[in-house]
């Protein structure tokens, strides 16, 4: 059993109540690999940014819960080589049984997610506060993320054809019978590359989708009747085009890809949203490098000359999101 205290590790309390109180949201970036790791850290360290590290139930398949969990504690030490001692967490992201989550906690997680939004409402509350009481019951209090509504669109192992927005007058309740840290919502963000099906989309002249905008009156309602709390985004990246276009020009295929408008996600940040998920953007900007360096190299076979300008790529994207869509730069 590890707390995550020993990994140098912080919950997402502090972190969350600052964000809200500052208009900026925390960035919650997902890894399963070395390079991304990597990029997480040098990015937030440029850019003095808190951090949360994310980890999917198909993460930890693919990586090993072990690994992961050194990997976050070499990420700490590594951000104090560079120089600049900024808070991490290491959160698990959609887990999806009390096990799960127990696990999580017992191996050095300092947050967990609990999905029950595809459970009955009651289930939902159910599940939520059982994980919740043994989290905050630890030694270091682990903080715990709760769901309610669904998400369109496919992340790992979470899928769902249709999205179900949250219902604002359910959230008072959740929160106060689940006793979660921080609340996820479904105000029109979605899961993966193609956020929207074309006919829910308008085109612009160039004839690239444009998304229907998200809900701001349900986040506005849900702030009024929880007044501070800390409000999460999943499925939040912005499917940049360049790098829809570069994967394209070099062999891919990724029709209909469209994301969520980043002067949307900046409105959003300024809000009670304290967190915001991003991971397609980081698998999208990989992908475009990887796919120009075998294009453009075809002898080059050193897997660093193929993933190392991948990770380049991703670092910058990073910085980018933390100073110009969340605000979280300059906050750690
Ligand atoms: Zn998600």
């Amino acid at each position: 059993m590890t707390s995550y205290t020993e990994l140098g590790l912080v919950n997402t309390k502090e972190l969350f109540k600052k964000a809200v109180s500052g208009g900026y949201a925390i960035p919650a970036y997902n890894f399963n690999n070395l390079e991304q790791i990597q990029a997480i850290i040098q990015a937030c360290v440029e850019t003095k940014s808190p951090v949360v590290l994310q980890v999917s139930a198909g993460a930890r398949k693919y990586a090993n819960q072990n690994i992961l969990k050194n990997m976050a504690r070499g990420a700490v030490e590594y951000a104090r080589e560079l120089g600049y001692d900024i808070p991490i967490a290491l959160h698990l992201d959609h887990g999806n049984s009390f096990e799960l989550c127990k696990d999580c906690i017992e191996s050095g997680f300092s947050s967990v997610m609990i999905d029950g939004s595809h459970l009955p409402y009651d289930e939902n509350v159910e599940l939520t506060r059982k994980v919740c009481e043994f989290a905050h019951s630890q030694k270091d209090y682990v903080t715990v993320e709760g769901e309610l509504g669904v998400l369109a669109g496919v992340e790992d192992d979470v899928s769902a054809e249709h999205s179900d927005y949250t219902k604002p007058e359910e959230v008072m309740d959740f929160v106060s019978k689940t006793k979660v840290d921080s609340l996820a919502i479904s105000i029109g963000t979605s899961h993966g590359r193609t956020k929207f099906k074309p006919e829910q989309c308008t085109r612009d002249a160039n004839g690239v989708l444009i998304p229907p905008p998200l809900r701001f009156d349900i986040l506005e309602e849900i702030e009024k009747k929880i007044p501070g709390f800390p409000i999460v985004l999943h499925g939040a990246s912005s499917v940049p085009m360049e790098y829809v276009r570069m994967i394209e020009q070099f062999g891919g295929h990724l029709k209909d890809s469209v994301g969520i408008p980043e002067e949307q996600l900046r409105r959003a940040a300024k809000s009670a949203v304290c967190k915001i998920n991003i991971d397609s953007d980081g698998r999208l900007a990989m992908t475009a490098l990887i796919r120009k360096v075998l294009a453009e190299d075809p002898e080059e076979f050193d897997p660093r000359k193929l993933i190392g300008p991948a990770r380049d790529e991703l670092k910058k994207l990073y910085m980018h999101k933390n100073l110009n869509v969340l605000g979280s730069a300059g906050q750690a």
